[in-house]
């Protein structure tokens, strides 16, 4: 308890400095109350609101393949998991989903897959075009995993606006555990930097309650995205899954991903910050958890209902047996009822891309 006034100290210091030590990252994870996160999550919803009001940002999620050749020890669709159904959506289906999504009020879609090598850039690049000729006020972010830089370059040229790769843990060592070996914790890191050279508006993020995650790890996550000035962050708790290595690993909290999310805000104020499904499996109120906690944006799926259940990256995952109209419409009533409004936007990050790029 006599901790507390320390605490509330370096709260008060996050949100005019927007930064912290490493050190002082994990006191407030491991110091953490639930006065503490009141505290927190007061301060993070007043700046959201000062910058971002009332409005909720949607992406419509089109989950493209449940191939994937890397095999994360964490992931339902790892490549050893041989229970996993797999498929792939033509390009057709994918425009189609575009369509019904425009029709829904979604400016933003999300191609999100398993690293599925048919998708390459000779198939990537004609739907690009596609879409952007069909949807040209859309924005669409990709969500393909680790590919050569020449590859994210050809996409961005075909018109991909985004991308969003968690780095997973910005700590190598703990990449390790959840990774094996073939892949490298620095290629990741490379590909993030990469894609923001290149001009995309980036995602980062990281699972909250992964396996062998110390507050410490975390405390390196913070600081990360406090270095590198994402333009969004994706986190959720990890939620095992029956047929991987970690199916026995416990969840990780909704408690300590909205203390997390609230922390973000404050370390970046305008940063896009999105309320993720995993949290809604977890809590059955768990997105609104989100973004009363200081998150603004929500990513209904739009992939078509006969593959959802085969995108199965954890146990239990929701919404997978509603139609995108259901969806679309589920969550608004959600946002409503907590007094936040799902707007019909590209949704991007207040101050624009170059906002984010000059304010260091
Ligand atoms: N292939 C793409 C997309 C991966 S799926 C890529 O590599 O980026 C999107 C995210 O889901 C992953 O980055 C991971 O953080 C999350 N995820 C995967 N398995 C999960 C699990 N068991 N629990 C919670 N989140 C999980």
């Amino acid at each position: 308890m006599s901790a507390t006034p320390e605490l509330l100290g370096l709260i008060e210091r996050l949100e005019c400095e927007h930064s912290l030590s490493e050190a002082e990252y994990a006191r407030l994870i491991d110091g953490r109350t639930p006065e503490l996160a009141d505290a927190l999550r007061e301060r993070a919803v007043r700046v959201r609101k000062e910058i971002y009001g009332n409005a909720v940002f949607v992406r419509g999620l089109i989950e493209l393949s449940s191939w994937c050749k890397n095999d994360c020890r964490y992931c339902g669709i790892r490549r050893s998991n041989d229970k996993a159904e797999r498929y792939r959506l033509t390009p057709e289906d994918i425009l189609a989903c575009c369509r019904e999504g425009w029709d829904l009020g979604f400016r933003t879609f999300v191609l999100q897959g398993g690293e599925d090598p048919w998708f390459t850039d000779e198939r990537l690049v004609p739907l690009l075009q596609s879409i952007k000729a069909e949807f040209p006020d859309c924005a669409v972010t990709l969500s393909l995993g680790e590919r050569s830089r020449e590859s994210y370059q050809r996409l961005f040229e075909a018109g991909a606006d985004r991308y969003l790769l968690r780095h997973e843990t910005a700590d190598a060592e703990h990449y390790w555990k959840l990774h094996p070996r073939e892949l490298s914790w620095q290629h990741r890191m490379d590909c993030l930097r990469a894609l923001k050279e290149i001009g995309y508006q980036v995602g980062c993020g990281f699972m909250v309650g992964s396996p062998y995650q110390t507050s410490a790890q975390l405390a390196k996550d913070l600081k990360f995205i406090e270095q590198f000035r994402p333009h969004m962050c994706g986190i959720g708790p990890f939620i095992p899954h029956k047929d991987t290595p970690f199916r026995d690993e416990p969840a990780g909290s909704v408690e300590l991903t909205c203390y997390l999310l609230s922390i973000l805000r404050l370390i970046q104020p305008n940063l896009l910050l999105p309320s993720t499904t995993a949290l809604g499996t977890l809590d059955p109120q768990g997105r609104e958890k989100g973004i009363l906690a200081g998150a603004n944006v929500v990513m209904p799926n739009l992939s078509p209902v006969s593959v959802r259940k085969k995108y199965m990256l954890y146990d239990n995952k929701i919404c997978t047996g509603d139609e995108s109209a259901q969806c679309r419409s589920c969550l608004s009533l959600r946002m409503a009822s907590i007094g936040y409004e799902v707007v019909t936007s590209r949704g991007d990050p207040a101050g624009g891309i170059e906002g984010i790029r000059n304010s260091e």
